[in-house]
């Protein structure tokens, strides 16, 4: 009988569509987390939630849980987000199984973006209490908001915190894949002001935000500009009619690098054109730059990566190392001081109502996080 099919692949199967029926927009995740506490109290567990991160009565806070040591070895954190993206507001989630695949049977994300690790966690530590499995400690934390700005990892505690390194599992792909490597990220800001005119009877007076913002956009460097980094703009609004002189506009972008310091370049280029448009066009600029996640890189190895490397391997899969241009709760766990790397689960598709999973996927991801558990027992 294929693991897919066996008792546990039904019961994961099952929590999967219990979780993925629980509507989470991102800063809405009360009835996951609700769902979770529920559950995980059934065990005997203490799950703690942080303060809402979201706004309004369906916010959530993030959600601790420790399951103290029962072996020598490495106490480890796996963290996976409670929230999803919102393709069409107001569908519904209408998860469902056809021929090994679970996917939307709604307009709404199917959500296996992050819920599929979430099930593979819970169910890994249902078991390992059931069946006294012998561990060296675990911690989970799921977070709230990771789509609308990685709001919730940045607003974690990590006093708690005892594991010596953790697992985000909220990479697409097959499962086997780790995230070694991922790029820091800076976001800009900048609010031209200019003057507002008649466009017809005297242009001569006004000072064109819209114009001062164009100058810099064109003059900058932006797309792919080597291997290890991009810069983009991402939005401009501006103006208020189509006979003034535009005397607001606004844009905002980013700029990503696996090099620090070349971030630093590029970010300060992109200050350079901006603040030389606003001066040759006569406009105020008010600029912004926010760090919004650092990098990380595991290419030379590192505990988590080892430790998940034999976890793969254990599964009979041949680890793929993953070097990506994307954020996500790994950054900020690692620039908190936790050593971690990002694991693949086998979603596929996501952010769109197109979303899916296989089951044997799902099952799988799950048989790792039994492996990683037992490796850091070893
Ligand atoms: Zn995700």
């Amino acid at each position: 009988m294929s693991e897919a099919g066996s008792e546990s692949g039904e019961r994961l199967v099952g929590l999967f569509l219990e979780l993925a029926s629980l509507p989470s927009p991102t800063g809405g995740e009360r009835l996951v987390a609700d769902y979770l506490k529920e559950r995980l109290g059934r065990t005997g567990l203490m799950v703690v939630e942080g303060p809402p991160v979201g706004e309004g009565s369906q916010a959530a806070g993030n959600l601790y849980c420790h399951i103290p040591p029962s072996a020598e070895g490495t106490p480890i954190l796996f963290s996976a987000h409670m929230d999803t993206v919102v393709s069409e507001p107001g569908a519904m989630p209408e998860p469902l199984v056809e021929g090994g695949i679970i996917k939307s049977g709604s307009r709404a994300v199917l959500g296996a973006d992050d819920k599929a690790a979430i099930a593979a966690m819970v169910l890994a530590v249902e078991r390992v209490l059931e069946e006294g499995r012998t561990h060296a400690g675990i911690e989970l934390l799921f977070t709230v908001c990771e789509e609308s700005g990685l709001r919730g990892a940045k607003a974690s505690s990590m006093e708690s915190i005892a594991a010596e390194c953790g697992f985000c599992m909220d990479c697409t792909g097959k499962v086997g894949g780790i995230v070694v490597r991922s790029p820091s990220q800076k976001t800009i800001r900048a609010r031209f002001s200019g003057r507002a005119a008649h466009a017809g009877v005297e242009p001569e007076k006004g000072r064109s935000a819209i114009r001062a913002a164009a100058a810099a956009i064109a003059a900058m460097e932006l797309g792919r500009l080597d291997d290890d980094t991009t810069a983009n703009i991402g939005t401009i609004k501006g103006g208020d009619a189509i006979n003034v002189v535009p005397a607001s506009c606004e844009i905002e972008g980013e700029a990503r690098s696996h090099d620090p310091d070349r971030l630093e370049e590029v970010v300060g280029a992109m200050m350079g054109a901006i603040n030389l448009a606003a001066a040759q066009e006569g406009v105020d600029v008010e600029t912004v730059v926010v760090d919004e996640f650092s990098g990380f890189d595991f290419r030379s190895g590192g505990q988590p990566l080892e430790l998940a490397a034999r976890a793969v391997k254990r599964l009979g899969l041949e680890p793929s190392y993953i070097s990506t241009g994307g954020g996500s709760d790994v950054n900020v766990l690692n620039l908190k001081g936790l050593k971690c790397v990002n694991l693949a689960i086998g979603m596929e598709k996501l952010h769109s109502p197109d979303e899916f999973i296989a089951v044997e996927s799902l099952v799988q991801a799950h048989r790792l996080l039994m492996e990683i558990i037992t490796e850091a027992a070893g």
